[in-house]
């Protein structure tokens, strides 16, 4: 069997982040007025997403999936996280062609939010409940620190909520057009090398605007991230606000402001405003840049709505002078960029904390991990005398606080969870999204196909692992779609999926495939600077010969 393939035909990256036509009334609150200009600004504006917890708990969990009207069900409901999932068998060639309505089951996704949050022991026991009581057992890690969990019937909702609330858990605007799941250094409080701390930033943002209606109408959706750690941890280069911990030669620890980064069909990575914010400004330094972008971000066609299209059109210069004029009332001073990162960022193994005890990163397989485990890690935790977990941005997870005499025993008890601290390098740098399993866009199934993808390359490419001749880890993402959840630009070999036509014995057969894309990365230990790769014109493979596709690249 043949695949098309084309190599060295490259094409660049399609050209990212265009504004929109600036001779029409794009949308823009403080520039065209509030006149809503598509059917989504219309529902928005008449009632607000926040709303429609109420009606969950007051009426549709009682009266079941068919109380619920389409403007709620496919818009509303999205401000508490909830999508309703793919209807089973649904073959990835209808995907395009079937209306939501038609792909749509009655049952939901669920994504609840932990912002870098630490999970202790009680928390991490209720998610595992959770899953176990009402979602099948399902539960991912998500490369946004969410929790994600599928087959949640509405009726089950309130008390889901009931539950994650009752550990300071909550799935407030972790989807919609609104403030989503922040990510936050998984490391935050503990690394001995860390240059600030961002939980306290972090939990004053949480306190004052998540939830808040003032922020819950934006255009689209918008992404944060914080770290004061020099591994660079959050992928702050794909987020529409990063603050990047760094040190200021007078003004001491505090942070680099990043804005407008977002992938997509349409990638651009986040620019510095060159601005130092100081700790206690931050969360008023984050409260500008939403601001901004709710007032100003294009709200007339939503494929220009992220804050990724006003930045190109104003340019870091001009971003800068209206968050100082227009939000903050007074000018930053100048600030320095972050170092290039001291490690890999995804805290995978045994790390000295700065108060003697250890912190421990472990990889679940594409992040899947499920109820059963995340109450065992509980059990296991609470066994060797260790604290809390982070979720980190890579779809893996951090063990904190645990004392030297039971690191041995937590990295085996991770091994028997099928969470290893060990991990090959296929298994720490493959991520894969939700795919054709449980999302309505998908073309291609992803989780399993990864997964399977890093058993085959196990077997196969022991040697090179062995003889030390891989001596740069392969990020490998795997997208079900042209959307890119898990970062198709950004990893050495990022796959979107795609329905290909190979050569079968009987003529041209289609099958599930991947469109090839090459060379992205962010920044990391051995690369300063982030990239988005390269597209491979016309190099495609199907799902079946991916792993012989990965081991020719890393054999070459
Ligand atoms: Fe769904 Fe596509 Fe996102 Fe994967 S990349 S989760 S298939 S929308």
């Amino acid at each position: 069997m043949t695949v098309t393939e084309i190599p060295g035909a490259t094409t660049p990256a399609r050209p990212a982040a265009r504004p929109p036509r600036a001779d029409r009334s794009n949308g823009q609150w403080k520039v065209d007025g509030l006149e809503p200009l598509n059917a989504n600004e219309v529902w928005k504006q008449e009632e607000g997403g926040l709303a429609v917890r109420e009606r969950i708990e007051k009426t549709y969990a009682k009266e079941g999936f068919g109380a619920i009207p389409a403007q709620d069900l496919t818009g509303r409901f999205r401000w508490w996280g909830l999508y309703t999932q793919r209807k089973p068998g649904i073959d990835g060639g209808r995907t395009a062609q079937l209306s939501d309505d038609e792909l749509s089951d009655t049952y939901f996704m669920l994504r609840v939010r932990t912002d870098g949050q630490a999970l202790p022991p009680e928390a991490l026991r209720v998610l595992g409940g959770i899953s176990v009581d009402f979602a099948r057992g399902s539960a991912d890690i998500t490369d946004r620190q969410n929790i994600q969990y599928h087959w949640i019937a509405i009726e089950d909702v309130p008390e889901i909520w009931r539950r994650l609330e009752s550990v300071g858990l909550e799935t407030t605007t972790a989807c919609g057009d609104t403030p989503r799941g922040f990510l936050g250094s998984p490391v935050a409080g503990i690394a001995a090398d860390e240059i600030i701390d961002p939980t306290p930033v972090i939990l004053e943002i949480k306190r004052r605007w998540i939830g808040n209606p003032e922020l819950a109408n934006l255009p689209r959706k918008f992404k944060t991230a914080i770290t004061g750690h020099p591994s660079l941890d959050v992928v702050h280069e794909i987020n529409d606000i990063s603050l990047v911990g760094v040190v200021h030669p007078e003004l001491g620890p505090g942070y680099d402001l990043w804005v407008g980064g977002g992938l997509s069909t349409s990638p651009r990575l986040a620019e510095r405003l060159g601005v130092f914010v100081s700790e206690d400004e931050a969360a008023e330094v984050w409260h500008g840049v939403i601001q901004i972008f709710r007032d100003y971000g294009f709200r007339r066609l939503r494929n220009k709505a992220r804050l990724k299209f006003l930045l190109a059109d104003w340019g870091v210069e001009k971003f800068r002078h209206v968050l100082e004029t227009e939000y903050l009332g007074h000018a930053l001073p100048d600030g320095p960029a972050p170092k290039p990162a001291t490690g890999p960022g995804d805290h995978v193994g045994v790390h000295l904390q700065k108060d003697g005890r250890y912190y421990v990163g472990a990889a679940p397989v594409v992040g899947r991990v499920g109820g059963p485990v995340l109450s065992g890690l509980a059990d296991l935790i609470d066994e060797v005398g260790a604290g809390r977990v982070r979720l980190t941005a890579h779809q893996k997870l951090v063990i904190l606080d645990v004392p030297e005499a039971g690191v041995e025993r937590l990295v085996e008890g991770l091994e028997g969870l099928g969470l290893t601290a060990r991990p090959s390098p296929f298994r720490r740098t493959t991520m894969a999204c939700t795919g054709i399993e449980f999302c309505k866009l998908a073309i291609v199934e992803t989780k399993d196909t990864a997964a399977a993808a890093i058993t085959e390359l196990e077997r196969r490419l022991a040697d090179v692992v062995a003889d030390g001749s891989l001596d740069e880890p392969i990020q490998l993402n795997v997208n079900g779609c042209p959307n890119s959840c898990a970062r198709i630009q950004t990893a050495d070999i990022g796959l979107k999926g795609q329905i290909v036509t190979v050569d079968g014995p009987d003529g041209p057969v289609q099958q599930a495939g991947f469109q090839v894309h090459l060379g992205g990365g962010l920044s990391t230990v051995e690369r300063d600077e982030a990239g988005l790769g390269r597209t491979v014109r016309g190099l495609k493979v199907t799902a079946a010969e991916l792993p012989d596709y990965v081991e020719r690249v890393i054999r070459s």
